[in-house]
């Protein structure tokens, strides 16, 4: 069951949308120099798709819901991005795993986030971050495919 801690109207980390942060708890990844430790913990609100509603009838004028964590439960996050889809907004999830292999799974998202925080690298708008950005798309195939954006937090330091 997803849970989180807190909410946040977010205007840096989804260029070009104004994004309703989720802020997910029982993070898994345990990255070292983690910005906030105490999301590893398993606390907070029920996240499920009432919850969701509330949430964005509570933040109107937002374009975009970003999940922000969320990787113990990756199937729960797809289900209520596809949720969150129908209703007209877009979608963004901050995953703390690396890209997996198989994107099928990706198409109710419009960007993710991958990677680890690696303190050595940095976050998205460091030039040596290891961590990148996409947006998510669909080729001439109709195949799900990854345009990388990485760049765009970058020029804006
Ligand atoms: S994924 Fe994010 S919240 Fe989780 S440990 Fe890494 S930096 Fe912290």
């Amino acid at each position: 069951m997803l849970k989180y801690a807190d909410v946040k109207v977010v205007f840096r980390e989804v260029p070009d949308e104004i994004a309703l942060a989720i802020n997910l708890t029982n993070c898994p990844c345990h990255c070292k120099g983690c910005h906030s430790e105490y999301l590893a913990n398993d606390f907070g609100e029920v996240l499920d798709e009432a919850s969701v509603d509330e949430l964005i009838s509570k933040h109107p004028g937002i374009s975009c819901v970003s999940f922000m964590g969320g990787d113990a439960e990756p199937d729960a996050v797809f289900r209520l991005a596809a949720h969150v889809r129908e209703k007209g907004l877009k979608t963004c999830w901050y995953s703390g795993r690396p890209l997996p292999e198989e994107i099928s799974h990706l198409d109710c998202l419009d960007y993710i986030k991958t990677g680890p925080f690696i303190p050595e690298c940095g976050p998205l708008d460091s030039p040596t971050t290891n961590q990148r950005f996409y947006r998510v798309g669909r080729n001439s195939e109709k195949e799900i495919c990854l345009e990388d954006v990485t760049y765009l937090f970058q020029k804006k330091i």
